[in-house]
């Protein structure tokens, strides 16, 4: 899973989130790019970069696009966000690269393959660092569906099969700090944990 193009990523797509932010309810998605680059596949680490200030860690479902630009695969990623910088760049209406697409800004579980009986609609997904439940979840709770967002994205952008859609975090975001231990977990299904670390 190697081969992910682009990642689409969902802003404020969760009611709870986007209170915790001041912000309103979007009445169309909230799309943003991240750099494909920034995924850390396989990996047990979170590596902070040294300059970031506050990075918060954002659970969200992933689902990757297949050949007909349905969803084909799912996991879990961590959309990590500099909020100090988000926060800047939002004041003075500049754009958001540095604080979504640093190095190392979005790990990733290993991504299943959405079989037959896989009803997506049904999922909820959680967030734990150092064994405290900070996110939850419902894919029930999302202002725009899996569905909506695929057709938002078909008819705004060039999306392709292999990439990859970050559906919007829930409410909970905190800040990580060096020696965090981050676990996710969806159902029975994902299980995956990383230690956070400040990198040099
Ligand atoms: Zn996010």
């Amino acid at each position: 899973m190697n081969s992910i193009n682009q990642i689409w990523a969902v802003g404020r797509n969760y009611a709870l989130h986007a209170k915790e932010l001041n912000e309103s309810i979007p009445k169309e998605p909230i799309i943003f790019l991240k750099s494909a680059n920034c995924l850390v596949i396989n990996q047990n680490k979170i590596a902070l970069p040294i300059w970031a200030q506050q990075v918060d860690h954002e659970v969200e479902l992933a689902i990757l696009l297949g050949d007909n630009l349905q969803p084909s695969h799912f996991g879990l990623a961590l959309d990590l966000t500099e909020r100090k910088k988000q926060s800047e760049a939002k004041a003075n209406g500049l754009p958001w690269t540095l604080c979504k697409s640093f190095i190392g800004a979005c790990p990733i579980t290993e991504l299943l393959k959405i079989e037959k009986t896989t009803d997506l609609s049904q999922f909820s997904f959680s967030l734990r660092v150092n064994g405290e439940l900070r996110q939850e979840g419902k894919v029930t709770d999302m202002i725009f569906s899996i569905p909506q967002l695929i057709e938002f994205l078909k008819s705004h952008f060039p999306v392709q099969p292999g990439d990859l859609i970050l559906t919007g975090t829930p409410a909970g975001i905190a800040p990580l700090k060096n020696g965090d231990i981050c676990e996710v977990e969806l159902g029975s299904l994902i299980r995956k944990k990383w230690e956070v670390a400040q990198k040099a």
